[in-house]
């Protein structure tokens, strides 16, 4: 079976790489010259919504999924006139590709957010932010990541600067959540509507972008609330494929901020200590596939490579590293790879990053 991936990033690459040894060989469109994924499988250069490109890319494919969450639903459109299969569906893409869309679905499925609303004049901001009480965080509704299109306001001086300074775009304003820690679940779903939660993570961010993620330790009733939402929400948009929530613990409770419709970057250490890492079963999930066990089989921490590749012989002279490395050039801000440090033993995890960071500091 022949799979299109729509995006030829890290992600699009990982899943050619669990895909492999189940028989799919792949496929992936982009708009850049050399994607990553590119070094792993042949690569139609073109953009999303041009018909003839996905034209192209769809010849010979048996069905479809993406790596992120911003193509344009055009590309879903044509993919449907051709009878061409793709999951997850259009529903999961419409909504994640709008804050403000998906604040709502996450509210009617049961998730509490942060207090928001859409804004589009500095005085609706304003009264907003009067409703809200600072601190208010005013985003971009569409194309925000990694902390980009994000403008914090702690008084209406701030909020005047930040939206003039993302003002032509549409904007949701929020409320400021001060949490105790960041956490995501990802879960996946098959077609016969078999859920499978991996465990709750613990995510550390930097500069917006996530720089650590480990085991949530005691989960407990934060991970119940969350998988019990989660599955609500997956079941109401029939979602295939794995999926990730990602949310603040605030005094306890859990306060969710966003969702993927994807494989996610605080998942990458299910590849070196889940039985089945996210990319396989997602893979397994749109293919019709029985899902695989979830369960880690060891400790681990995965720590994000920013900026600038450490040493690979340095990495590997730590016994419990994984190395990542997406083949990417350099720049700053830039995903380039991830470690992942697994073991049974906690004390060489600790041990390793410890190591790690006498050479690395991304
Ligand atoms: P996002 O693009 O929504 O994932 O936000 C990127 C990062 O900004 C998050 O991981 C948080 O660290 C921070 N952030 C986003 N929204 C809020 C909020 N409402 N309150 C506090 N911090 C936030």
């Amino acid at each position: 079976m022949r799979i299109g991936i729509l995006g030829g990033g890290q992600l699009a690459r990982m899943l050619a790489l669990a895909g492999y040894p189940l028989g799919f060989t792949f496929r992936c469109l982009d708009p850049a010259e050399d994607p990553c994924a590119a070094d792993l499988i042949p690569h139609i250069r073109g953009n999303w919504d041009d018909p003839e490109a996905l034209r192209t890319f769809v010849d010979g494919v048996d069905m479809v999924t993406f790596e992120t969450e911003n193509i344009p639903l055009q590309a879903l459109d044509c993919l449907e006139s051709w009878g061409v299969p793709f999951h997850p569906g259009r529903e999961a893409l419409q909504v994640t590709q709008d804050r403000l869309l998906e604040k709502t679905y996450l509210r009617d499925c049961g998730f509490q957010t942060a207090p928001f609303a859409s804004v589009s004049s500095l005085d609706e901001a304003r009264h907003a932010a009067a409703s809200i009480h600072y601190p208010v965080i005013l985003k971009t509704r569409r194309f925000g990541y990694d902390g980009k299109g994000q403008k914090v306001a702690r008084n209406s001086t701030e909020l005047e600067a930040g939206f003039n300074a993302l003002q032509g775009q549409d904007l949701l304003l929020e409320g400021y959540v001060s949490f105790e820690a960041e956490g995501s679940l990802i879960a996946v779903r098959d077609k016969k509507g078999h859920i499978q939660f991996y465990p709750l993570i613990h995510n550390e961010h930097r500069k917006g972008i996530l720089y650590r993620s480990e085991p949530w330790i005691a989960a407990g009733t934060l991970e119940r609330s969350a998988r019990e939402a989660m599955k609500t929400l997956m079941e109401k948009m029939g979602y295939v494929g794995t999926m990730t929530l990602e949310f603040f613990s605030s005094h306890g409770r859990l306060i969710a901020n966003e969702l993927a419709p994807r494989v996610h970057n605080s998942g990458h250490w299910t590849i070196d200590a889940a039985v089945t890492c996210q990319f396989e079963n997602h893979l397994r999930a749109i293919t019709g596939l029985p899902l695989g066990s979830v369960a880690s089989q060891a400790k681990y921490c995965m720590l994000n490579v920013i900026g600038q590749m450490p040493p690979r012989s340095e990495v590997l002279k730590i016994a419990a590293a994984r190395l990542h490395d997406y083949h990417k050039a350099p720049a700053p801000g830039r995903k380039l790879g991830h470690i992942t440090l697994v073991s049974d033993d906690q004390q060489e995890i600790e041990q390793g990053w410890q190591d790690m960071l006498a050479f690395y500091q991304p």
